[in-house]
């Protein structure tokens, strides 16, 4: 379903702890507490209630790529069970499980060593390291659902 005045408006008052504006793209900052939605997305509530369990469920900081996925995980779940229920809205698992493609294959390429294409071991936030070769490669930083697009190639 697509975002419309009255479920911004909506959601806003149910949850005014959080700051909302509109703009390209659907992303939580947890710096300034504000959720960032698109209006024009297709499936913008689905997205809409995802970042505001990213919110609720207070996900700020990870610290390996793994930790992301059972955040998106989380949020996912959170949004389909607590929030959507309230809003009277139903998100499909099909649609669940694209996103959470998305994130299997972000990772799937950071994680792949660029030189056997084994799959690498994450030493911290921006490198991985080879245990079949000893090739070692730096990742991208990477804070939030939107950052699968900046994914550097090998
Ligand atoms: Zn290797
Ligand atoms: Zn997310």
């Amino acid at each position: 379903m697509q975002l419309t005045t009255s479920l911004i408006n909506n959601i806003k008052s149910l949850y005014p702890q959080f700051k909302y504006e509109a703009g390209n793209d659907f992303s939580w900052n947890p710096s300034n507490d504000t959720i960032y939605y698109a209006v024009e997305h297709l499936n913008g509530l689905d997205q809409m209630l995802h970042e505001l369990a990213h919110a609720l469920l207070d996900h700020r900081n990870f610290s390996k790529d793994i930790e992301l996925i059972s955040l998106e995980r989380d949020a996912w779940r959170y949004a389909k069970n607590e929030l959507a229920t309230k809003l009277e809205h139903k998100i499909q698992d099909s649609s669940i499980e694209s996103h959470l493609d998305t994130y299997r294959d972000w990772l799937h390429k950071r994680s792949t060593c660029p030189k056997c294409e084994s799959t690498g071991l994450q030493q911290d936030s921006s490198h991985y390291s080879c245990i079949t070769c000893g090739q070692g490669w730096r990742v991208n930083d990477a804070r939030s659902c939107g950052l699968r697009r900046y994914v550097i190639k090998k």
